[in-house]
């Protein structure tokens, strides 16, 4: 017999892998949220890693108290994490540094274009809809430094260079499969100086050790630009990082479920009387992890979660019964 067992498939199985859920903190989280929350939740349970919180604060014009909320909110359904919440606005030190470390490799360029300019520019030629033109991609320094006084006191926001003619990408995620999607010279730092969503969440992913993000299939098409800046920075990426982009939730309009849908916060429906322990038991009902009115925890979705049978289309939440 052989004295060796097998390699572990990935870092979680090492016990060190980490799973996440990061709500930008723009209000309370309606059941959409949740719904991807406790899933994240159950495949880093479920495959043994650990789950890590954090709250994307960068956006200013944010709703003071709603992480604190929102934290709440997750323990009330009983999802559990490990260690402090990390915030993202106390990250900027690391966001700076992988900023420098692309400039510094000479893929980050100045660009003065206004969204106007971005849309009124011809497109270049194969290059997908809605992607950055490269107007300011290829300025001398004597044209950068003119386009950077035309804008003052405006400042630039700065761009990845992207590697000439590689325009999409594609990766394996464990709910959509393989999956493609566009890339371009997408924004690492705005104009107004907050540093782009895409490069915040890979830095702070990687610092934080994260190797399994699930989170909503609105966020696929970030996913290759994401890659990407993993494989420029020297991150870990596919297949040590796995992802996993779960259905949304639709309103009773048919459209993706929105605060103005009505009851759909854990404190709106409480006021209707519908308390937490009846919103799981609605997740679970549409994860196909219990029966309709049937009491549930999270323990017990855990031992019953396969994530081979996550049903793959959207859920609609038609309103409290
Ligand atoms: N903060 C993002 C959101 O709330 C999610 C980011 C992510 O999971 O990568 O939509």
């Amino acid at each position: 017999m052989e004295d060796r067992v097998s390699a572990p498939r990935t870092r979680a199985q090492g016990g060190r892998g980490a799973g996440r859920y990061a709500p930008s903190p723009s209000g309370d989280l309606h059941l959409g949220n949740l719904r991807t929350a406790l899933l994240a939740w159950l495949f880093a349970r479920a495959s043994g890693r650990r789950f890590l919180m954090r709250i994307e604060d960068l956006d200013r014009a944010r709703d003071s108290g709603a992480g604190e909320r929102q934290l709440g909110d997750l323990a009330a359904i009983g999802i559990d994490w490990d260690g402090e919440p990390v915030l993202q606005t106390e990250r900027g030190a690391d966001h700076e540094a992988a900023i420098r470390t692309l400039a510094r490799a000479g893929l980050v360029y100045e660009c003065t274009c206004t969204r106007r300019d971005i849309l009124a520019a011809p497109s270049a030629p194969h290059a997908p809809p809605g992607a950055y033109p490269g107007t300011c991609r290829d300025r001398t320094d004597a044209q950068r430094a003119v386009a950077r006084e035309a804008i003052l006191p405006r400042i630039p926001a700065l761009r990845l260079r992207a590697p000439e003619g590689v325009r999409e990408l594609e990766f394996d995620d464990v709910v959509l499969g393989r999956t493609r999607g566009d890339i371009d010279d997408f924004v690492l730092r705005r104009g107004d100086g907050t540093v782009a969503y895409n490069l915040a969440v890979v830095v702070d992913d990687a610092t934080m050790g994260v190797d399994q993000v699930v989170r909503g299939d609105d966020l696929a098409p970030s996913t290759p630009r994401q890659i990407l800046l993993q494989r420029m920075l020297g991150l870990p990426s596919p297949p040590e990082v796995e992802y996993g982009h779960v259905p949304l939730v639709l309103g009773p309009s048919g459209a993706r479920l929105a605060k103005r849908d009505g009851a759909v916060t854990l404190a709106q429906l409480r006021e209707r009387g519908v308390g937490s322990g009846e919103v799981l038991i609605e997740l679970a009902t549409s994860l196909g992890l219990g029966a309709p009115g049937e009491p549930v925890t999270t323990a017990r979705l855990l031992e019953r979660f396969d994530p081979a049978a996550l049903p793959r289309a959207p859920w609609t939440w038609a309103g409290p019964r």
